[in-house]
């Protein structure tokens, strides 16, 4: 294996997807979705066994950024999902910054603080006391 590229990251989330892939197929018995699990596969193969392993370096780093960034944000909409209580999330129609507000029922005035836009919000449903 001396040159080779061997298993990275990139290689086992390509060998899951081929094997959860293949499982979904169990009970679709699709020919489409076969052979996109066989492409899968054979890519996988390829990156294990490639020689330039700089190219497959940089794709794994690609891949590994794209990982974190799904992952920041499934974890920001989880921290929205826990404030939406007590706070209420509005885009600013200027700069498109989020704004978190305290959950008051009710018109409200509110300045962008990135831009210094201002606009109204209308909260319908209040906090919960
Ligand atoms: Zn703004």
């Amino acid at each position: 294996m001396a040159g080779r590229n061997g298993a990275d990251r990139l290689f086992y989330i390509l060998t899951i997807a081929y094997v959860a892939l293949m499982f979904l197929n169990v009970f679709l018995h699709s020919m489409i979705l076969y052979f996109v699990g066989i492409g899968v596969f054979a890519a996988a193969a390829f990156r294990y066994f490639s020689r330039n392993t700089a190219k497959r370096r940089r794709e794994n780093a690609k891949a590994e950024q794209a990982y974190y960034s799904a992952a920041a944000k499934v974890n920001k909409m989880k921290t929205r999902r826990e404030q939406s209580r007590t706070y209420f999330f509005k885009r600013c129609p200027n700069c498109g910054k989020t704004l978190r507000l305290p959950r008051v029922k009710g018109k409200h005035g509110t300045k962008c603080p990135a831009c210094g836009c201002k606009f109204s919000v209308r909260i319908i449903k209040g906090a919960k006391k």
